[in-house]
């Protein structure tokens, strides 16, 4: 192989290298990658220069001065890319003033044959002291720094006295000083311990010998000739080396990005999560209070009243009622956020909740005019299993919506057969009305917390924003979907849902008589707030039933087995001892005996895990805060016609 084609090789695949760094840098403009690039082209010139030198039978002064000139150059790139002293302009003068252009002089001076040395002295002399300020600038006169200036200038006293009779052992040095200094800067920035750093630390040191080593081998007659492309492997290797550099950082940044984002992500969820906690913790304390304004008004309203005395309070009673709805639509929003809503599993029929639904919201409708209406597909099974309370308040609050934005005209509930299988009925159920419609482009968005169709909407209609992103969500839950489109004929709207249920072949639930023959009980009532104590003293009084009150668990305990009570009424959340407690004491202390007591929870967890711990402490019943006398009322006789039914089967 003759060794100008060896040079043409090497020549276009350092063109090749330089094109690769040129790639990377228009995708990602780092100066340093461009300083690189200064040093690659400055190394394919010099491998152009070989093409040059490798085909003159005598190689003029200025081609053999540039075979050097170029890897100076190089060189100087590679140290000024990873310098982190050379950052300043003045120092960079200095660089290039007192080391890089000496070190061109110097070899002018070997390639012209000088005869005297001191040129070369004063040369060698002034780029060591420029190299010394330039780190003693930077690092400061410390001893590490000072070490590392005379480990420097070291092998210089060696060379000095040899400099008259062969000046190139000075260039010699000045490159393996230059290649050297780029590995070990480049090493401090891209650290010890990465591949790619390593390897082109290795490969810089490994360059800077190439001149001492082969000077030395070429004194012996031994190794390969000088223009051999062995010398010019490490030259690859440190391109190689930075490459895989850049391939690391980018993985490196990647990894970073990826980590501050998931770290960002999780702060975001605990805040979520720490909202809806909140939400969640201020809704139950606004409920508290509101039990003792409803259930005081409903007490008093049971009185003798002046009709104006009447007509205000029955005003403090449905604002009263709309606040607790609010209140009810935030903690059900921010329980389903927190996941902590649970959807019951029992058997309803879809007819009776529909009915019940539609009786209710009915009046309302009459009020305004308005018609409403409901139709159930026959094919749909009488009895259904899943949650009926969660599906009347997603089809109370579309009917709700769809009576508050229509003004003539009606609404129909419809109820639809979807699919059927053996253990799955899929129902669609659509609520359609003849009101003011939703423009297209809202469509989406009106399932989102807090948005509604216009904003002039709040003013004229009320509401918060909250009813259909509840309602979604709760579809969601039950397997299905919610979507809204134009009423029939393009006018209005129609809300679609769909929610899967199983088939249930017999009623599960118990169907309480109504208006049971009044019964008078002996009840003890465990509960320490005082609004809630005279509220619900004065209507179990008000009912007939007589009331004996303590303040606690550990009371409760005392009173139960100190007198016989029909029931007891335990409040959750006490002093001293609370009721799931006091329940299980009980239990425990009646073990054996042939007498249970009947024990109902008030609480305003409301939530069905609250109520299994109720259950599992041994209590017969649940009833949830805010109650009215209404409430209170079915309660009670609801329980009496169990308990009874209960006793009459033992
Ligand atoms: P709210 O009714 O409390 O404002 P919703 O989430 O229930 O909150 O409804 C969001 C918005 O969707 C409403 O403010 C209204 O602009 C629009 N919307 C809902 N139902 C209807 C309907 N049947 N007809 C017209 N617009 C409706």
């Amino acid at each position: 192989m003759s060794s100008s084609f060896v040079h043409i090789v090497e020549t276009v695949l350092m063109a090749v290298l330089v094109l690769l760094f040129i790639w990377i840098y228009s995708r990602q403009r780092q100066p340093r990658v461009a300083l690189w690039i200064a040093g690659w082209v400055a190394i394919v010139a010099h491998f152009a220069n070989g093409i040059v030198m490798a085909n003159m039978r005598q190689p003029s002064a200025l081609v053999v001065w540039l075979a050097y000139a170029t890897l100076i150059v190089a060189g100087a790139s590679f140290v000024l890319s990873v310098s982190q002293a050379c950052v300043t302009t003045p120092r960079r003068i200095a660089f290039a003033l007192g080391g890089i252009i000496p070190c061109l002089i110097y070899w002018a001076g070997v390639v012209e044959e000088w005869k005297a040395a001191w040129p070369f002295e004063l040369l060698l002399i002034t780029v060591m002291a420029t190299a010394a300020a330039i780190t003693l600038r930077h690092y400061g006169l410390r001893l590490p720094v000072i070490g590392a200036c005379l480990g420097m200038a070291a092998p210089v006293a060696w060379v000095w006295p040899r400099l008259a009779q062969n000046s190139s052992y000075g260039i010699d040095y000045l490159l393996f000083l230059i290649f050297a200094t780029a590995g070990i800067l480049y090493a401090r920035i891209y650290g010890k311990s990465n591949p790619g750093s390593v390897l082109t630390l290795i490969s810089f040191i490994a360059w800077g010998l190439v001149f001492p080593v082969g000077e030395l081998l070429a004194a012996y007659n031994i190794g390969p000739p000088g223009d051999s492309a062995f010398w010019d492997l490490e030259k690859y290797a440190v391109a190689f080396g930075m490459l895989l550099t850049l391939f690391e950082e980018k993985t490196r940044i990647a990894d970073e990005v990826a980590r501050k984002y998931k770290s960002a992500e999780e702060a975001a969820r605990a805040a979520n999560d720490a909202k809806s906690v909140f939400l969640a913790t201020m809704s139950h304390e606004i409920r508290t209070p509101m039990n003792g304004i409803i259930g005081m008004t409903d007490l008093v309203l049971d009185g003798e009243l002046t009709p104006s005395q009447r007509e205000d309070l029955l005003i403090v009673k449905s604002s009263a009622e709309s606040l607790l709805t609010v209140i009810n639509d935030v903690l059900d929003f921010s329980k389903i956020e927190a996941g902590k809503l649970e959807l019951e599993n029992i058997g309803f029929r879809l007819q009776e909740t529909v009915f019940d639904l539609v009786k209710l919201m009915r009046f309302r409708a009459h009020e305004k005019g308005l018609t409403l209406d409901y139709s159930i597909d026959p094919r749909i099974p009488a009895y259904l299993t899943g949650d009926p309370g969660r599906l009347r308040q997603v089809l109370l609050n579309l009917v709700g919506n769809a009576l508050k934005f229509t003004r003539d005209g009606g609404v129909r509930i419809e109820a639809a057969l979807e699919s059927s299988r053996q253990d799955s009925i899929r129902v669609k159920f659509s609520v359609i009305d003849t009101g003011i419609g939703i423009p297209a482009e809202k469509r989406e968005l009106i399932f989102d917390p807090f948005t509604q169709a216009e904003n002039s909407t709040t003013r004229r209609f009320g509401g918060t924003g909250l009813g259909l992103a509840i309602s979604s969500r709760l579809v969601r839950l039950m397997g299905g979907e919610i979507w809204v489109t134009d009423g029939p004929g393009g006018h209005g709207s129609a809300f679609h849902f769909t929610s899967d249920f199983t088939p249930a072949s017999v009623p599960e639930q118990p169907v309480f008589q109504q208006n049971q023959s009044a019964v008078r009980l002996n009840i003890l009532l465990a509960e320490d707030n005082p609004v809630n104590q005279l509220l619900a003293t004065r209507m179990l009084e008000r009912e007939g039933h007589s009331v004996r009150l303590v303040q606690n668990g550990a009371e409760a305990i005392e009173a139960a087995f100190s007198a016989a009570y029909d029931l007891v009424l335990m409040d959750i959340e006490m002093p001293v001892m609370d009721g799931l407690e006091a329940t299980r004491h009980i239990r425990e202390r009646e073990k054996g005996a042939r007498n249970r007591r009947q024990i109902v929870a008030m609480t305003a967890n409301a939530s069905r895990s609250d109520e299994l711990r109720c259950l599992e402490a041994g209590m017969d019943g649940f009833l949830t805060k805010p109650f009215t006398a209404e409430k209170l009322r079915n309660a009670l006789e609801a329980f009496t016609a169990g308990a009874y039914a209960r006793s009459h089967s033992r």
